[in-house]
């Protein structure tokens, strides 16, 4: 029996069928809302472009190993979050859940590395993570990935850093705070981690059952608690700032005075620690106060043996990934970049005008003109009230009249005036508004 015989009535009757919906977590990106993400791609690549990245394009589908090994196995995402599978039963695969652990996968496997000593890609694409949906967290969500590879000078932090609130500038947004710290080095993070293990280990009783288990596998996700009993203990832990060494210290200075210079707003998060395994120095978090439960839209940081534990030679980096449905939630409606409506509207009436309409309205559309019309035969007043409902510009009513007179009557919308147009002139005339 099909799935279609299935759902069919007793006695032949033929029931409705059932719409199939998205996936829980997995949601669709309807118009106009598509037309906000377009802005904020192409806003991303001029201000991206400026500071000398270019594009990379990434599949959505990596090797499971990639992430194990990037990511960290002890993380939340690679522990629980991941959607692997076994594809026909031979190899793990795993949609990605981050970018940059493909990009330099990419990076490496193209040898960018021995072509250039700097390198600075963007991408944008959906990540994949299987986390409780809610407000602000999807399963399949969008990021904006910026990554610079080679240099380690604190400048480039700082420019990154700049490159990042500027672009949020752009965007319109308010009320975003910007949170710095400094996770260490190889150096200095192994004494850090023995006192977090010792203190936590006095208070292990108190912490929850994934906090005890991590205080073996990896003590300084125990940051990353959100279990308010977690939070309240980890507040007493030691602070990474009495362990930095000289090194990192010099480091974080230069980060803070390149953000000073360009007047970046900053606050200190020596409990900032971030979910991934692979950072180390400067980690940063854009948060907005006015998010909830899921405020973080931008995570980043330094990643300087990346590289090397994916195999390739010792290069450090750096970089962010910007949540995109975070970033949308917050871009304000009407701004001076704010999607415009349609050029033109023709309203046509009749057979004759509609036939006109056809013609002269495709004609517009191949020059690049945006250009509204109905085929439908509706009256007048309810093509008029589609056009305002679209915002466009202009519209044309064009009715069989029109038609013998050889002109029509074009309307600004916006000023509610109207003028008279030859209809040979008219493709012209238009063209011109356009320009
Ligand atoms: P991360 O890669 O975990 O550092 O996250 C970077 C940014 O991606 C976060 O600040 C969020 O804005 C966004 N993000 C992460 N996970 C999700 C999710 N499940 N749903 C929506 N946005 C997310």
């Amino acid at each position: 029996m099909t799935f279609y015989e299935s759902v069919k009535g007793g006695q032949g009757e033929i029931l409705p069928m059932e719409i199939i919906t998205a996936v829980r977590g997995f949601k669709d990106i309807l118009p106009p809302e598509t037309e906000k993400w377009r802005h904020v791609e192409e806003t991303a690549r001029k201000v991206f472009g400026a500071f000398g990245f270019h594009e990379i394009r990434i599949p959505l589908l990596e090797k499971t190993e990639l992430f194990c090994r990037g990511i960290g196995e002890t993380t939340d995402i690679v522990e629980k979050e991941m959607y692997t599978f076994l594809d026909r039963g031979e190899e793990s695969l795993t949609l990605r859940p981050e970018a940059t652990a493909s990009v330099i996968r990419a990076y490496l496997e193209h040898a960018v590395h021995a072509a250039e000593t700097v390198t600075r890609l963007f991408t944008i694409g959906p990540m994949f993570r299987r986390e409780r949906p809610q407000k602000g967290r999807y399963r399949q969500f969008h990021q904006i990935d910026a990554e610079i590879l080679g240099p380690d000078d604190p400048r480039t932090d700082a420019e990154l850093i700049l490159m990042l609130i500027h672009f949020l500038d752009r965007l319109g947004l308010a009320k975003l705070n910007l949170e710095i710290n400094s996770l260490g080095c190889l150096e200095c993070r192994p004494a850090f981690r023995e006192a977090v293990i010792s203190f936590l280990g006095s208070q292990a009783e108190e912490l929850c059952g994934d906090c005890r288990r991590r205080l073996g596998t990896n003590p300084l996700r125990v940051f990353d608690c959100k279990v308010e009993k977690c939070g309240e203990i980890i507040s007493r832990a030691p602070r990474l700032n009495s362990f930095i060494c000289g090194d990192c210290r010099t480091h974080f200075e230069g980060v803070q005075e390149g953000l000073r210079l360009f007047g970046v707003p900053y606050r200190l998060n020596d409990q900032m620690v971030r979910g991934l395994d692979y950072y180390t120095r400067t980690t940063f978090e854009v948060t907005a106060e006015h998010l909830g439960a899921q405020n973080a839209v931008v995570g980043g940081g330094r990643y300087d043996h990346l590289v090397r534990d994916l195999g390739g030679p010792d290069i450090p980096g750096i970089g962010f990934a910007i949540g995109f449905e975070r970033l949308i939630s917050m871009i304000p409606e009407s701004g001076e970049d704010a999607p415009q409506g349609p050029l033109l509207f023709i309203a046509a009436l009749g057979e004759k005008a509609a036939e006109r309409a056809f013609i002269l309205g495709n004609r517009l559309r191949m020059n690049g003109v945006h250009v509204e019309m109905d085929y439908a035969g509706r009256s007048l007043k309810s093509q008029m009230k589609k056009a305002d409902r679209l915002r466009c510009a202009y519209a044309l009513i064009l009715g069989e009249r029109e038609i013998q007179d050889n002109k029509a009557l074009l309307r600004n919308m916006r000023e509610s005036a109207q003028e008279e147009v030859c209809l040979d002139d008219l493709e012209n005339t238009i063209m011109t508004l356009a320009r």
